[in-house]
């Protein structure tokens, strides 16, 4: 068969620069602290299975996920290291957690207990709440977190927790994440005090790397920033951010129409030609993971230039006003939603902000239906 995966929309992956987003974060940690990278969403879009093959290459060993199934794809997948599920797991899925060898998150003690109850063997890492309020043992409660170990069943490899502020930097969101680190360590000098040992540490996602990269854990659990990319357009970091976009968003032409001045195009007559127009339809839409939101805000690039979204995003497709375009554009063009052409480039934070959303939403939505092209 022809290779016809570029023929309507598809992300274009650019696994060197994801290896070299790995070496700059890991550069920035000490050297005893090891990658554990969160692959979830289907690496936030990009792809798991060629995001995780290419850590893989580079010796990555452990990697978090946010379900049973996404820990099931990658074990089927063959990968043989520690598979961290960030999340809860219900009762149902216990027995899949011990077939398949994967290390589920202690979410509370009353989970832990449940957990127990199961009497299926399984591997855990006990999550400590230390400000985030999301998931995890309150920090206080040692003895509760202590008594996790006592469990028969239960094989503890790690105990984490979970900034809420790591990218802020006034000195509130400063104080408050000083405060967290601290508790963390609280803990894990009280579980050390009570003779608990052989367990690995972990705090710090992203931001926690970039701004308070003197922690010193054994594990760091970068997400969006592996990918190259920051949160938003605008963050300012103790380290300064390095990466390099992974994915790019492409798309083709459909056709290309002449509207006269009066004419619409789409639902809701949303566009109206204010003279006369070229629109092209381009053959992505909302099911791809494309925002509603950037009609009427955002850019496509056509031949190296800029043409504008017009009208409303619909399922399967949108339009672009090609009028003010020196290029002829025809059926077939390649448009690029994210990345570069000639000499122009849309960034994921510059299209995340035509939907006023942060790039962690935008690329973990990506539909199912692009197919993810290794380059
Ligand atoms: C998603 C997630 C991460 C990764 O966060 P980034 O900000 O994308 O680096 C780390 N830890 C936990 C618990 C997460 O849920």
């Amino acid at each position: 068969m022809r290779d016809t995966k570029r023929s309507r929309a598809w992300i274009d992956l650019d696994v060197k620069r994801l290896k070299e987003n790995a070496a700059f974060l890991q550069g920035a940690l000490p050297s005893t602290c090891a990658l554990m990278p969160a692959v979830k969403a289907n690496a936030y879009g990009h792809g798991i299975f060629p995001v995780a093959d290419a850590l893989e290459e580079i010796g990555i060993s452990h990697f978090c996920v946010a379900s049973v199934s996404e820990g099931v794809m990658l074990r089927e997948h063959g990968f043989d290291g520690e598979i961290l599920i960030l999340g809860y797991t219900a009762a149902e899925c216990f027995k899949e957690l011990d077939y398949y060898r994967l290390t589920q998150t202690v979410v509370d003690a009353s989970y832990g207990e449940m957990l127990a109850r199961s009497n299926r063997n399984i591997f855990v890492h006990v999550g400590v709440d230390t400000g985030m309020h999301r998931l995890g043992e309150t920090w206080q409660n040692l003895e509760r977190i202590a008594g996790i170990w006592e469990k028969k069943n239960l094989t503890v490899t790690g105990v984490f927790s979970h900034l809420s502020v790591p990218d802020g930097n006034s000195p509130k969101e400063v104080a408050f994440t000083r405060e967290q680190i601290r508790r963390f360590d609280e803990i894990i000098a009280g579980l050390r005090k009570r003779g608990i040992a052989g367990f690995g540490t972990h705090l710090q996602g992203s931001y926690g790397i970039l701004n308070y990269p003197e922690c010193s854990y054994d594990f760091a659990r970068p997400g969006i920033a592996l990918y190259g990319v920051r949160s938003k357009a605008k963050d300012d970091t103790l380290i300064p951010f390095e990466g390099k976009p992974v994915l790019s968003l492409k798309t083709r032409v459909q056709c290309v129409k002449e509207l006269e001045e009066g004419e619409t195009a789409g639902y809701g007559l949303a566009f109206t030609a204010e003279k006369k127009s070229r629109i092209a339809v381009l053959s992505v839409g909302y099911a791809d993971g494309i925002p509603r939101e950037i009609a009427g805000r955002g850019s496509v690039l056509l031949c190296g230039e800029r043409a504008p979204v017009v009208g409303k995003i619909c399922m399967d497709q949108m339009f672009v006003d090609v009028t003010e375009c020196r290029a002829e554009i025809g059926p077939y063009e390649e448009a690029v939603l994210i990345g570069k052409s000639g000499a122009q480039e849309i960034s994921a934070e510059e299209f995340a902000g035509f939907a006023g959303t942060i790039t962690n939403e935008i690329l973990s939505r990506l539909g199912e239906r692009l197919p993810r092209c290794v380059c």
